[in-house]
């Protein structure tokens, strides 16, 4: 499979500049770039007529089968049926521009293998399998009173109860075996879980550090949930390497992160979702009025983060009908960084946490031949990709996968 698209605005994310080019791709890569390209026979030659392209874009925080906001329902609906919500969720990420996405628990190796067999419309998919969770914790969706929880793995959900460092590793073990890229780790309450508090601290420092163990020793990394500076700081000395959310960190976590080299991927646009949507989706009122201060803190943790030189990374953490606002976090991030950082955080950075350097993330040549193509410059107007209407085309692995129907990708 072959394509060579003429006259694009390549951006370049690492030097932030623009360059009028071609592009071949080959064998689901890309082959070379420059002008002039000869197309060798048999190639589909687009001309992009000076349209702005960049990498494939990646989400590193969703949940591909969060079907419902209601995360609770999940193990007790048909596998099958949650398996077809997937594919409709992944097909319309990849519309959106996102060619590769890591989930943060939940979707498994199915799912990623259904997809790299090409039977699944959707992005490159990452998984963890199931997020660990001590008792009560926030991968703990039993309310108060039930007793039995049922891990069986043909149940969907997005977490697993283990306690203690046996158990803890045995779990770890069990998802590196069924072929995890990262762990995850519940490190704090959550908003969505019915028996923690936001700001409890979730497993012992033994209990995490033997998770770190183990994902080291299979050359993997771990991914805490994690809110409050407390939380955060100690799932960093843990040796965590991507914190998701940390909504309250403060400038011992700024230090912290950068001491470890860890990531920070904040996911500000669920909770913007949940302001506006959450009540349809059947958010309590209680937890509706805590959305608006959780964004609000969120944003100045970012602030914070950027200020001090973490590497931020993209990510949306959307549930249910909500997902069709995954681009919304371009904007909002955008009030406290530039465009430019923004997108990094979804192209080079991401790609560095996902241990997928020079791969994705990038339109050099060697790489995936994952490109977005905009309507429009999102450096000086990020509405440009905020909006999903503003992607005129989506290639992946070399294929044309999305075309405008106005758009020369649609010939
Ligand atoms: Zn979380
Ligand atoms: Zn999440």
């Amino acid at each position: 499979m072959s394509l060579l698209l003429r006259n694009a605005r390549l951006l370049d994310v690492v030097t932030g500049e623009y360059q009028e080019t071609d592009v071949r791709c080959a064998d689901g890569r890309i082959a070379e770039t420059g002008s002039g390209l000869r197309a060798p026979d048999g190639v589909l030659a687009v001309d992009l007529a000076g349209a702005h392209v960049l990498p494939g874009l990646i989400d590193a925080h969703v949940h591909v089968t969060a079907a419902t906001a209601d995360l609770g329902s999940l193990p007790h609906s048909s596998p099958s049926y949650v398996a077809v919500h997937s594919a409709r969720i992944m097909s319309g990420m990849l519309t959106r521009g996102f060619t590769t996405v890591r989930d943060a628990s939940g979707a498994d190796y199915g799912l990623s293998d259904a997809q790299a067999e090409g039977i699944l419309r959707g992005p490159r998919l990452l998984f963890c399998g199931r997020a660990l969770s001590q008792t009560g914790g926030h991968g703990d969706t039993r309310g108060r009173g039930t007793r039995t929880s049922d891990d069986h793995p043909c149940c969907a959900g997005l977490g697993r109860v283990a306690d203690g460092v046996d158990a803890v590793r045995a779990a770890a073990r069990d998802e590196l075996r069924k072929g995890a890229h990262h762990l995850k780790v519940m490190a704090s309450g959550g908003v969505a879980s019915p028996t923690d508090r936001i700001d409890s601290t979730q497993y012992s420092m033994d209990e995490l550090r033997a998770v770190v163990e183990e994902a080291e020793a299979a050359n993997r990394y771990v991914a805490a949930h994690a809110y409050t500076a407390r939380a955060v700081n100690r799932a960093l000395k843990a040796g965590i390497r991507s914190v998701e959310h940390g909504n309250l960190l403060d400038d011992e976590s700024v230090r912290l992160f950068r001491e470890y080299d860890a990531f920070l991927v904040p996911t500000l646009v669920t909770y913007w979702a949940l302001k506006k949507e959450g009540p349809q989706f059947g958010l309590p009122t209680d937890s509706h009025r805590k959305v608006d201060e959780v964004l609000e803190e969120g944003l100045a943790a970012l602030e914070r983060a950027a200020r001090g030189g973490v590497k931020t990374v993209y990510g949306s953490d959307l549930l249910g009908g909500m997902h069709r606002h995954q681009n919304e976090e371009f904007r909002i991030r955008t009030e406290v960084q530039s465009p430019l950082d923004v997108i990094r955080s979804a192209t080079s950075t991401a790609a560095e946490l996902l241990c997928m350097e020079g791969e994705i993330g990038t339109a050099t040549p060697g790489a995936y031949a994952d490109l977005v193509v905009l309507r429009g410059d999102p450096l000086t107007d990020i509405g440009f990709l905020a909006d999903p209407r503003n992607v005129a085309g989506v290639i992946q692995n070399g294929a044309i996968v999305t075309a405008g129907e106005d758009t020369p990708l649609a010939a």
